[in-house]
């Protein structure tokens, strides 16, 4: 394998043409092709382990936390009770941990389409996977796209953590995130970087504007993401919802409780502030 021979992983991929972000290997944990991907965990001399599916990085123990709170709070926090939480992918358990601390939400339906993922991560990442074992959580393994045929009208929130599987970033998937939601339902969608995916992050824009009443794009940083920074599209069935400006505000006090370590009310409505380039690109000026 060339990791071991150079001692460094580089992320070298077609998305994000002539860049790529390397981390200095200590050790090969675990390496597999299960039926759907290459699935490798490595420890890292830098951010501690981190789980690589197809040759892309996933998360890392040191910065993870960034991209689960985010993809999670931004959603949770603009709806006025968000009971009932679907997501799609998310099979590390970072997902489900963070979703799991706020206090309104009763169940959690995880599914992913690839068991081994959920397993390694159990094995390897204790401590994204722990978001498995908490009694809201319960997980399918399977399709999102055709298990949300199957669950029509059942959904608060419907989060997509997917690494980019081609029928999860069209917009039948954003017709069927709609159906699949309950009224004033919310969606989310990981939706790459404006730096280097631009074409990705309109696309999967537009095909959320095209469905839903109101759709914005937000950012967070995440260092060890193709340009350390990664976008989400917000979705909502409610004309009224303002995402910019959270509905339930934690306090310092709350989010030490639920050890919350990025996220707060003045983060969410910053990851709403763009540069004028990407607001020029997607015409939300
Ligand atoms: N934060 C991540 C990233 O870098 O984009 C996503 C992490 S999570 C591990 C991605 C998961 O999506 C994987 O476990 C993969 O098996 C799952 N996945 C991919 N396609 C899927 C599909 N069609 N339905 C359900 N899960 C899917």
């Amino acid at each position: 394998m060339n990791i071991l021979k150079s001692g460094w992983f580089s992320e070298v991929s077609d998305l994000w043409p002539g860049l790529a972000l390397s981390l200095k290997v200590e050790e090969v944990l675990h390496s597999e092709r299960s039926q759907f991907q290459e699935i490798l965990v490595i420890k890292t001399k830098a951010h501690g382990r981190a789980l690589i599916l197809d040759g892309a990085i996933q998360c890392t123990e040191k910065d993870e936390f960034s991209y689960h709170e985010m993809i999670s709070y931004l959603p949770l926090c603009s709806h006025p009770k968000p009971k009932d939480v679907l997501i799609v992918g998310g099979g590390d358990g970072g997902a489900a941990r963070e979703i799991a601390k706020h206090p309104d939400v009763e169940r959690i339906t995880l599914v992913d389409i690839d068991d081994r993922v959920i397993e390694v991560c159990k094995e390897y990442l204790p401590r994204l996977s722990l978001g498995f074992s908490n009694p809201k959580v319960t997980v399918f393994v399977g399709d999102g796209f055709e298990f949300l045929r199957n669950h029509l009208g059942e959904f608060d929130v419907i989060i997509t953590d997917s690494s980019p599987a081609e029928h999860l970033f069209k917009q039948p998937y954003y017709e069927l995130l709609r159906a699949s939601l309950k009224p004033n339902g919310i969606i989310a969608s990981q939706a790459g970087t404006a730096w280097e995916s631009m074409q990705q992050v309109q696309s999967t824009f537009q095909h959320c504007k095209t469905v839903f009443p109101v759709a914005t794009y937000a950012v967070t940083a995440v260092p060890t993401y193709p340009t350390g920074q990664i976008g989400f599209v917000l979705g909502s069935l409610d004309s009224r919802t303002n995402f910019a400006e959270p509905m339930r505000i934690f306090s310092d006090e709350d989010l030490d409780q639920m050890e919350m370590k990025y996220y707060n009310d003045k983060v969410h409505r910053a990851a709403f502030i763009l540069p004028r380039f990407v607001e020029k690109e997607l015409q939300v000026a």
